[in-house]
């Protein structure tokens, strides 16, 4: 809990798994609380998301220099914004980061809109303006509003101010919005081109054999934009002829299909990481080569589920 110049936190007497919650994460989290609530001051009631959304940024960014993840071993590893990941996507779209935090649907949704989506907001923000902007519009909005109550307008102000970048789709998708980002790679094809088959003319028809003509095989894949956001995202494909291409859709339409002359091989969607809130990267990649389930595939199988038991025992 936080309070002005005095923070507590509590420990666990058993953590055989060393989840880095309390005290790690907690003391953290309410030191931070020093700033946003203790030295500017925001609305905590009104625009919780200033306090506890700014708070759980930093929390998660100093766990990530600190500690790397919220726990793990050395076979996995669970991100520092993982419990803010979880959180939004229970409840993404109840209510935006404007709200009021006694007007929210219900506590569940106050924990996304003031800790959760906040965090991944800001994340995007970062993806968007390069870290070192980013920092330098931190720094602005603690020096210049400290003492002075800043509001949301009050920051995006200072960043716009220092990006030199116009936020109005930022700030209508992710902070007054209530949409999600959600893009997809729907499914791949390829087919043979051929020549022949049946020819009609005023004569009787003619049938000839279909041969294979050029480009020969050729393949197609197709993108669809589950979510309500529409933001213009990067597909990378690698093709048969081992060729490859960058393609920008616009996602104003719900699904795109680009042709190529040669089957898609391997394609990722958003490749650079621009979108930290895109929110199924499973389906943002493809490649139709099988799975292969060898000897590797189930000793791994085997092994996990042995060496997951023992770290659960607290003996891994
Ligand atoms: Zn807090």
């Amino acid at each position: 809990m936080e309070y002005p110049t005095l923070i507590t936190a509590s420990s666990v007497a058993f953590d055989p798994l060393g989840v880095r919650i309390n005290p790690e994460q907690t003391a953290i989290h309410e030191c931070g609380h020093q700033f946003f609530y203790g030295m500017l001051a925001s609305n905590e009631f009104e625009e919780p998301w200033l306090d506890e959304g700014f708070t759980s940024w930093f929390t998660y960014k100093v766990m990530e220099r600190s500690y790397h993840s919220l726990l793990g071993g050395r076979r996995f590893q669970v991100g520092t914004n993982f419990l803010e990941w979880g959180d939004y996507w229970t409840l993404p779209s109840a209510d935006p980061l404007t709200r009021f935090g006694f007007r929210t649907l219900d506590h569940l949704s106050y924990d996304s809109t003031a800790y959760a989506k906040p965090t991944l907001v800001l994340d995007q923000l970062e993806a968007m303006l390069g870290r070192p902007v980013m920092e330098q519009v931190m720094r602005a909005y603690a020096q210049e509003m400290a003492f002075h109550h800043p509001t949301r307008n009050d920051f995006r102000r200072i960043a716009e101010r220092e990006s030199g970048r116009d936020l109005s789709p930022f700030w209508r998708d992710f902070v007054e919005g209530t949409e999600v980002l959600d893009y997809a790679i729907r499914g791949a094809k390829s087919r043979d081109i051929t020549e022949g088959g049946w020819l009609f003319s005023d004569k009787a028809p003619v049938f000839a054999a279909p041969q294979p003509a050029a480009p020969g095989r050729v393949g197609s894949i197709t993108l669809e934009r589950r979510g309500g956001i529409r933001a213009p995202i990067t597909l990378w494909v690698r093709l048969e002829n081992r060729e490859e291409q960058r393609l920008v859709w616009d996602g104003q339409d719900r699904w795109i299909t680009y042709e190529f002359d040669s089957p898609v091989v391997a394609a990722v969607l958003d490749p650079d990481g621009n979108y930290p809130m895109l929110k199924d990267r499973l389906h943002a990649s493809y490649t139709p080569m099988p799975v292969r389930r060898g000897f590797h595939y189930w000793a791994q199988m085997v092994w996990g589920a042995v060496a997951g038991w023992m770290l659960g025992c607290g003996i891994g």
